[in-house]
């Protein structure tokens, strides 16, 4: 690689000397980074399979692998048990004096390979077919993993100076509950940490900000009984349809108030399971004892959680107090032939609302170090301006600035629509210029 100063930067003549040194420093740390060396360890690190399984962890060997790895280039590591079977790996680079900490955050889980002969390459054989390897976390994001390692080991190996120090975050269970990267914040990890570059694949957009999540359980709970004789009991399906149709009006209202987001596009809160019964066989003749829902609510900035929470709990009462005050005074016309019939015995309504996940959203500032040093590294690299953009799901990184108040980037090879599905591949042009930039951005960060 040779470098060449990028046409867009202008040059005044007191921040020529500057700007002339710079490049020559990061020219001097990329042109350690090389392509099969890279191509090998993204290999290496797709043929230690690592789905996660919630009874006995999954990323052990691979995170072992990282650790040895992180060991010979001469980083201080740590391994830390999350849960059995599931470590986090943490190395640290130690820059010259005092200065800020940069975290490179990965994850080492991988969702499953879903039925393997679907796949035209074997999912855990890291084949090289072309410019693509293929294989299951290519993209998402074992490759961009073997990037950020090739980067620091680049930086480690040039001899550039820089102050403070760089942390290699190498985290389980992205792809579930995120407890790798809750683990670390609550471990003491995150409080020295002054910026994280989230590694996942962006297609190397600068990506600044990222949606929220809420994941949330609706339960209807009414009578069972035969479906011939539905005034026997309570069906609690009807008060169900009723409380999504609310949460659907609910979510007009909330794209009305607060438009597209350039990045992000609209907030969305998306019924995705409905069942009832909710436990044991459904049929046709039983009208069921309970009705649930599940809701992946997607927010953008702008949107409160709390505010939310409150709204979603206010329609499930108000759909409480309006079935048991029609059960109570017989105000139905069905009712009443209940009461009349004497078979209103145990029967009663109740709406429930669980929160099981709260990942807010997340909104970087352009003016942040973190944000400036990846855009200008990006511009040294490629010669081109960065295209800033959004992360349509959370990360890590989600819960490094919601509960840790830490900067974030997410920068990364791979195709957006890749990950997840047969076939996952990546660029390995594309995992060079990725690895080129986790390395620019570092010393951009850490030599300002
Ligand atoms: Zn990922």
């Amino acid at each position: 690689m040779v470098f060449t100063l990028s046409p867009y930067l202008p040059i005044t003549p007191s921040l020529s000397h500057q700007i002339a040194e710079e490049p020559l420093k990061i020219d001097q740390v990329i042109k350690g980074i090389k392509r099969d060396e890279l191509l090998k360890l993204t290999q290496e690190l797709i043929r230690v399979p690592s789905v996660r399984c919630e009874d006995r962890g999954g990323e052990g060997k691979v995170a072992l692998f990282v650790a040895r790895h992180l060991e010979e280039m001469g980083l201080d590591v740590v391994v830390e048990e999350v849960e059995p079977g599931s470590p986090n790996v943490i190395g640290i680079l130690q820059g010259q004096g005092e200065g800020s900490c940069l975290m490179f955050e990965c994850h080492t889980d991988v969702v499953t390979e879903g039925d393997p002969s679907e796949w035209k390459y074997d999912p855990y054989e890291g084949k090289l077919i072309g410019n693509r390897i293929y294989g299951r976390g290519a993209c998402d994001t074992k490759g961009n993993l073997a990037a950020a390692l090739k980067a620091v080991e680049a930086i480690c190996r040039s001899g550039v100076p820089f102050k403070g120090k760089i942390l290699l975050g190498i985290l389980v269970d992205e792809e579930g509950l995120m407890r790798g990267v809750k683990h670390f914040i609550r471990h003491g990890w995150a409080n020295h940490v002054n910026a994280a570059i989230i590694c996942e694949p962006v297609d190397n957009h600068l990506c600044i900000t990222q949606k929220g999540a809420l994941r949330v359980e609706l339960i209807t709970t009414g009578k069972m009984s035969h479906g011939a004789m539905p005034l026997a009991g309570f069906n609690p399906i009807p008060p169900m349809v009723s409380i999504l149709q609310k949460i659907k009006h609910l979510e007009e209202e909330e794209i009305e108030r607060l438009g597209k987001d350039s990045f992000l596009g609209y907030p969305s809160i998306t019924p995705t399971v409905l069942q009832a019964p909710v436990k044991g066989e459904p049929q046709l003749n039983v009208v069921p004892y309970q009705c649930r829902a599940l809701l992946d609510i997607r927010t953008i900035p702008g949107q409160s959680h709390e505010a939310l929470k409150k709204q979603l709990e206010d329609i499930l009462k108000e759909e409480e107090r309006v079935v048991c005050e029609s059960l109570r005074s017989g105000s139905l016309r069905e009712i009443r032939e209940i009461l009349e019939k004497g078979l209103s015995k145990g029967i009663s309504f109740e709406a429930q609302l669980n929160i099981f996940e709260d990942r807010p959203w997340t909104k970087t500032s352009k003016e942040e170090p973190i944000v400036q040093a990846v855009a200008k590294a990006y511009q040294s690299i490629t010669g081109g301006e960065p295209v800033y953009d959004g992360v349509p799901g959370a990360t890590d990184g989600t819960f490094l600035t919601a509960w840790a108040g830490i900067p974030i980037v997410t920068i990364g090879a791979g195709k957006r629509m890749v990950p997840h599905q047969k076939d996952e591949w990546v660029s390995i042009e594309d995992l060079c210029l990725t690895a080129k930039l986790y390395a620019a951005s570092a010393l951009e960060f850490l030599t300002r």
